[in-house]
């Protein structure tokens, strides 16, 4: 079955024409789609956002995940609230308008040290902050959206409940998603998303998280392919497929087309080129790292992560450059949610 039309709601396509797309029955006209939808919700620019991944300890046991903490083959790090203020210092000094904090869950940062990094990082500029942080108390959640935090990433991995228990073995599935319900009511612009490619993972469950995804009505949506890990337990499984990983966000950019939809830097490290790819076919984000050079390559969440020997401005020029070579505009702005619940 093709879809080969472009009258139709975006947003209403059946589970048969999703299947269809994520099998590559019309690649040409996906991606031409989910460019033009892109390029005219968000005027053609891509919004770059500096992260600063502060601390890889974690308290889970993700099957997929380097940080996980049975991990013993990783040097450990974690920032203190001097040294991530320095880097979001960095990320400030470049002009960029969204701070990303992100780490392992890790509860030695306690509700008011993120408060005082939260009230810090606001005090210096005019900036939105997306925490990235994994699972925390509602009390926190709160906390922190009081302070000023303005978005939360928090992403389901899978919607095959299944496989979700088997690969997060220290995480409930029920509990994840009222986690992201309790967000979305106190306010922030929240980002959930899976990883494409996952082990035991069919294109029906796939179908049906592309689904699950549209049906929250999300800020941000973040889908990447799955890189294997030799220090976790699936480490003799294939990686995800780039190209599967790119029907993905572009179908999703057509269901969604409000939604931030970032180009993950897993795609890059699979296959290089495929990240300047993805903005030419539904993506409008680009994250690059602000994490300190001292701690930069032990992020390791995959192989191939945080493993650039460019400096920072090296790499942020050479963003620039990709999103540039294919007629789009790097833009350092907020870019808050197009959603009408977040438009003032
Ligand atoms: N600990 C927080 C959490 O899990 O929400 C945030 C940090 S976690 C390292 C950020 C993301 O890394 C996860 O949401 C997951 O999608 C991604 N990730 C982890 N292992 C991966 C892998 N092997 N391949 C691709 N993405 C991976
Ligand atoms: Fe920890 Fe997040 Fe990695 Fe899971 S995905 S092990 S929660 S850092």
């Amino acid at each position: 079955m093709k879809v080969t039309t472009s009258s139709f709601i975006s947003s209403q396509l059946t589970k048969q024409q999703i299947k269809a797309l994520l099998l590559g029955d019309n690649d040409q006209w996906l991606f031409q789609e989910a460019d033009r939808i892109c390029r005219k919700v968000f005027d053609n620019q891509v919004y770059l956002r500096g992260i600063v991944e502060f601390s890889n300890y974690c308290r889970q046991h993700c099957h997929y995940c380097g940080l996980r903490s049975n991990n013993r083959n990783l040097e450990r790090y974690r920032l203190t609230e001097k040294q991530i203020l320095a880097a979001v210092d960095n990320v400030l000094e470049t002009g960029l308008k969204t701070i990303v904090l992100q780490s392992g869950d890790d509860s030695k940062y306690s509700m008011f040290s993120i408060s005082r990094l939260i009230d810090a990082i606001k005090q210096r500029d005019d900036v939105a902050v997306t925490l990235s942080l994994g699972e925390r108390r509602y009390d926190e959640y709160q906390q922190w959206r009081q302070d000023g935090a303005d978005r939360y990433l928090l992403k389901m991995e899978t919607f095959n409940r299944q496989k979700f228990n088997e690969l997060r073995p220290k995480s409930d599935f029920d509990k994840r998603l009222e986690h992201l319900s309790y967000l979305k009511e106190l306010g922030y612009q929240v980002g959930s998303g899976i990883i494409v490619g996952l082990p035991g993972i069919t294109i029906d469950s796939l179908v049906n998280d592309l689904i699950a995804l549209t049906a929250l009505e999300l800020d941000m949506i973040a889908c990447g392919p799955f890189v294997a890990h030799s220090d976790t337990p699936l480490c003799s499984n294939n990686n995800g497929q780039v190209l599967l990983s790119h029907r993905v966000t572009a179908i999703l950019r057509l269901m969604n087309p409000l939604a931030h939809i970032p180009a993950t830097s897993s795609l890059e490290v699979l296959d290089k080129g495929a990240r300047t790819r993805a903005i030419t076919r539904g993506c409008n984000i680009v994250m690059p790292s602000f994490t300190p050079t001292e701690v930069f390559t032990n992020y390791t969440i995959y192989p191939g992560k945080n493993a650039s020997t460019l400096t920072i401005e090296q790499r942020l020029e050479a963003i620039s450059q990709q999103i540039q070579s294919q007629g789009l505009n790097p833009t350092i702005s907020r870019g808050d949610s197009k959603r009408k619940s977040h438009v003032s």
